[in-house]
């Protein structure tokens, strides 16, 4: 497969931040791609757009694709991303991509993949799979959020609060999640008076009460859903812990119906987290600590039983610290977002890693996200087991769906 023609332009995404959209083609075949942003994002990751700012990122990309269509590079398999990797490091050394951007390098390489897998008149997710067996993830929804991901002064200091259904069918899982959303939205028109309907980034319902009271309704709803529909569900939160650590403590704005602010050690914070995690009888913990607190994670993984301890901002995908998670058995889970790292080789390098160690791979969506359905191909031909994507708007419901249509496809 060649490139016959590539254009990259500005576009908005669902937090109407400016990102980059870019149309390629190999004669008569087209495809889209476009990056999502973070905002509660990790120390470690790359640098999204480049140093001198979005619109340097679209007119190297426009440069990049053209020297691409005239030097006749051809690309046939998922390693020939190489290529296009090897071409970008002459343009910039830096380790996370500061002068190109790596949101930059992530667009144009899920373009180029997109091509490869029509040149071989695959979908994406099947020509991922190498003809492995697919593997549909299962949907971890966030049904309520806070924290960097909320506006309003008054909210909840954890930024997720997340169900797993324990059902390894796609479409049932999904309805469950959208059945806890609307139980959800009735417990907080009920319990909290000063909700007024405002919604998380990722369109969570977005309360104005404290942690722990938040985690009891998503525990009282969890109950009622699984009466309701006789199908198990876990329940996780995302602390996002680096956002509300000031270097010292973890500052709680929201703390209790009693006490406002609170000001938490790192064991205080520990404690806390296994604490709630017994109470409520949690299987999911994300980012409980700081970004650099390995050991914080360890101390929280040793002593809690049957919940998967998932480093998100303490990895950033980086193959480096994992390895130093699996070293200090930090954590049993991992959160994969490929332009955490912008290389799809090296995103895939860092799942291959995490699944010979045992470490459960979740991928996830970003809290800034377009309409491009690319992670729903990534979840089935990479076989991740979790795919954390939300569950309202029409950025979370382009992945859902398209995981809808091929779970359909698999089981014809
Ligand atoms: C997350 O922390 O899991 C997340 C999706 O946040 P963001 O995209 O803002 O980094
Ligand atoms: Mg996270």
């Amino acid at each position: 497969m060649q490139l016959t023609n590539f254009v990259a332009r500005k576009i908005y995404n669902s937090r109407k931040e400016a990102t980059i959209e870019v149309i390629a083609e190999s004669h008569d075949k087209k495809v889209m791609a476009s990056a999502p942003s973070g905002k509660s994002k990790g120390k470690y990751e790359v640098q999204d757009f480049s140093v001198r700012g979005i619109d340097f990122s679209i007119s190297f990309l426009n440069v990049f694709g053209k020297r691409l269509i005239n030097e006749k590079i051809s690309f046939e398999t998922f390693a020939d991303l190489e290529k296009i990797e090897a071409i970008a490091r002459k343009y910039d050394q830096t380790k996370n991509w500061a002068f190109i951007g790596g949101n930059a390098l992530y667009v144009i390489e899920t373009a180029v993949l997109k091509l490869i897998a029509m040149s071989h008149e695959q979908e994406l997710w099947q020509f991922l799979l190498e003809g492995k067996h697919p593997l549909m993830p299962v949907p971890i929804g966030n049904v309520m959020g806070g924290g960097a991901h909320v506006s309003a002064s008054k909210k909840v200091d954890w930024q997720e609060f997340l169900f797993i259904p324990r059902t390894t069918n796609f479409f049932e899982a999904k309805f469950v999640n959208e059945v806890a959303y609307k139980e959800a939205k009735k417990v907080l028109e009920d319990k909290d008076l000063e909700w007024n309907g405002k919604l998380s980034d990722e369109n969570a319902l977005a309360p104005t009460l404290d942690c722990e009271t938040t985690l009891a309704l998503a525990d009282s709803i969890r109950n009622t859903i699984q009466d309701k529909l006789g199908i198990s569900i876990g329940l996780g939160i995302d602390c996002a812990a680096t956002t509300f650590w000031t270097g010292v403590k973890y500052r709680y704005h929201n703390f209790s119906s009693t006490i406002k602010q609170k000001d938490l050690l790192p064991e205080q914070n520990s404690a806390f987290i296994v604490d709630m995690a017994r109470k409520y009888n949690l299987s999911y913990v994300e980012d409980p600590m700081h970004c650099e607190d390995f050991s914080g994670y360890a101390n929280i993984l040793r002593r809690l039983k049957n919940c998967f301890v998932v480093g998100d901002d303490l990895i950033c995908t980086r193959q480096e610290r994992l390895e130093k998670a699996i070293r200090e058995k930090a954590i049993n889970a991992i959160i994969i977002k490929p332009n955490q790292v912008a290389s799809l080789l090296e995103t895939k390098k860092t799942i291959d890693f995490a699944k010979k160690h045992e470490i459960v791979t979740i991928l996830s969506h970003r809290s800034g996200e377009t309409l491009d359905n690319v992670l729903a191909h990534f979840a089935v031909g990479w076989r991740i087991p979790f795919i954390k994507c939300g569950i309202v708007g029409s950025e979370r419901l382009a992945k859902l769906n398209e995981l809808l249509r091929i779970e359909r496809q698999i089981k014809e």
